[in-house]
Order: C-alpha cells, then structure tokens, then sequence
C-alpha cells in the first residue's frame, strides 16, 4: 500500500484498538457521546498494514477506552515496524507478566520528556497500592512508564497522595485538568471556551494537528466527530488516503469534545497547544439546542 506522510505542524497519531473499557469512571471524557461501540474492529493484521503506510516523526498512540482489551494488542506492539515510535495510554488492567513476558521493554521507549507508557490513575475504579506495584515492576524491567491523575474536583485529595507515593517510590506522576462539567461549572483551559459549552452548534472551519483513527480504521477530523460517528474524513486502509493539514467546514461547534480544545503541552511538552485550530466562526446558530 501507498505510505502516508504525517504533514509538518501534526503533533499526535491517535489509534483507538476499541472504545470498550472495563471501568465506567463517572467523569469519563467518553461519556460525551454514544460512542457508537458497535462499529467493527479491524483485526489486527489490518490494524499492521494499515499503520505500518505511516511516515514521520510523531509516535503512534495505542488507546481506547482501553487498549489492552483489544485482543490482539500485543501482537500489534510486535509487529508495528522498527520506525514506528510507539505510545500507549492504558489503565493498566491487564497481565502485567505476560506483558513483561512478550513485549521488549526497547520496544516502546523513546527520547522523550515524558514515559511511553501513560497509566491513568482512577481512583474511583483503581487500587492504588495495585497500581504502584505494577507500575514499580515495568519500571524494574527497563519500560519507560509514569502516571497521570486527574484533577477532578472530587478526587483532588486521592490524586495528591497518590502522586505524593508515587515519588516517594521514584514514580513519575504527573497531574492532568479536569474537562468539563462537574455541578454546573465548566473546569477546564479552552482556547475556544464557548465552542464546548453544549449549548449551540455553530458553523465554522477546523483544522485538526491530530490523526484520529476509529476502531474500524475510519478517520475522523476530531475526538466528537469521532465518538458520534459523524462524517469520516477517510480510511486507513484506502490506498488513495492521504492526511491533509487543512480547515474543514464544521458546523457542530459547540459539541467539541473539550479534548480537542483545551489548551495543553504538545508532544515536545511545550504548553499553549490546542489539538485544533477554529476559524470563521458564525453567530447565527444551526439549531438552539443541541439535543
Ligand atoms: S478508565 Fe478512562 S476510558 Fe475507562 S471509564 Fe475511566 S476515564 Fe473512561
Ligand atoms: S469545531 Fe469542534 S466539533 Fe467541529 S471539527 Fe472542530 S473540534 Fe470538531
């Protein structure tokens, strides 16, 4: 199959194996959405020559919901060719000894300045003394793993001690916003605040730094066009596909994810990034009510 080369100015190659995960965290960012779990899964043969027509310097991202249900997720990390720089965002849930068993530590590490493996830290859902112990054994083993906790206004004080253990062990913990609504007010930095607020879908034009790919190899110009299912931009599995940096016409501004419009670290960790940019904004709204 044709290569396809990831434009100057793309900062993140998101590979969504499944939107399954085995937790339903109250604030899940997913929860904006259906997220349409019915669609089909490539397998995993697809998923190799599908990614593997990927040129360019931005690593590969294996997430969800969460990865490692996918059921051939390390069949994927072992066949992805050398070139490609391997991410993966989990929750940790899986066996951690037969991970450790099939998958080269090298394999998934990189010049970075943040870990490969990005475990997220769920405390209403997850152990905390399981996770350190896990996390303790990959880095043991020579991975390149740290944890994320997010600020959520209910958690504040969980995610605190955590990371407070987690240095005490030599762990790198790094916090994360919380986005979007918990009683009423809207947390979260937004380039584009009103474009999240839920409540009027305007027209506009997008431009994506991400290459967002759903279960079923589609791809999708945003995280909500994504979980919604809206219009496809391509499939990674057609030949003639090609990323495009460029402003598409949008007009369900008002529905993004708040992913995709907050203001964050690019993947060089420098801050004021925003996944997307939005221009030409209308007033007039395509209907009062999102419903
Ligand atoms: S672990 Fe992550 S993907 Fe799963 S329910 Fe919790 S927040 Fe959502
Ligand atoms: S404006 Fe919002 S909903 Fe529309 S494409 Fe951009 S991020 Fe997605």
């Amino acid at each position: 199959m044709k290569s396809i080369v990831i434009p100057k100015g793309y900062n993140y190659i998101g590979v969504f194996l499944t939107l399954d995960c085995n937790y339903k965290c109250s604030y899940c960012i997913n929860d904006y959405s259906t997220l349409n779990k019915n669609r089909r899964h490539l397998s995993c043969e697809e998923w190799i020559k599908a990614l593997n027509r990927i040129k360019g310097n931005v690593p590969v991202t294996l997430q969800g919901g969460e990865p490692s249900l996918y059921a051939d997720f390390i069949y994927i990390i072992n066949n992805l060719k050398p070139e490609l720089d391997i991410d993966i965002l989990t929750n940790l849930q899986f066996d951690i000894d037969e991970f450790i068993k099939a998958v080269n530590p090298n394999r998934i590490k990189r010049n970075s300045p943040y870990a490969s493996i990005r475990v997220s830290f769920h405390p209403e859902a997850m152990n905390l003394k399981k996770t350190l112990t896990d996390v303790c054994k990959l880095l043991d083993k020579g991975y390149s793993v740290g944890i994320w906790g997010l600020l959520h206004p209910a958690h504040k004080s969980e995610i605190m001690l955590a990371k407070e253990k987690s240095e005490a062990l030599g762990i790198d913990f790094r916090t994360k916003e919380f986005l979007g609504f918990y009683k009423g007010k809207l947390y979260g930095t937004y380039r584009y605040e009103s474009a999240c607020n839920g409540r009027e879908l305007l027209k506009c034009e997008c431009r994506t730094t991400e290459l967002l790919i759903a279960p079923d190899g589609h791809i999708y110009q945003c995280h909500s066009y994504l979980y919604n299912g809206y219009d496809s931009i391509g499939h990674i599995l057609d030949d003639d596909f090609q990323v495009e940096y460029k402003y598409r016409p949008c007009n369900r501004s008002g529905q993004c994810n708040p992913c995709d419009i907050k203001i964050k670290t690019n993947r060089f960790q420098e801050y004021g990034h925003t996944s997307v940019s939005i221009k030409n904004i209308q007033t007039q709204c395509v209907n009062s009510k999102i419903s």
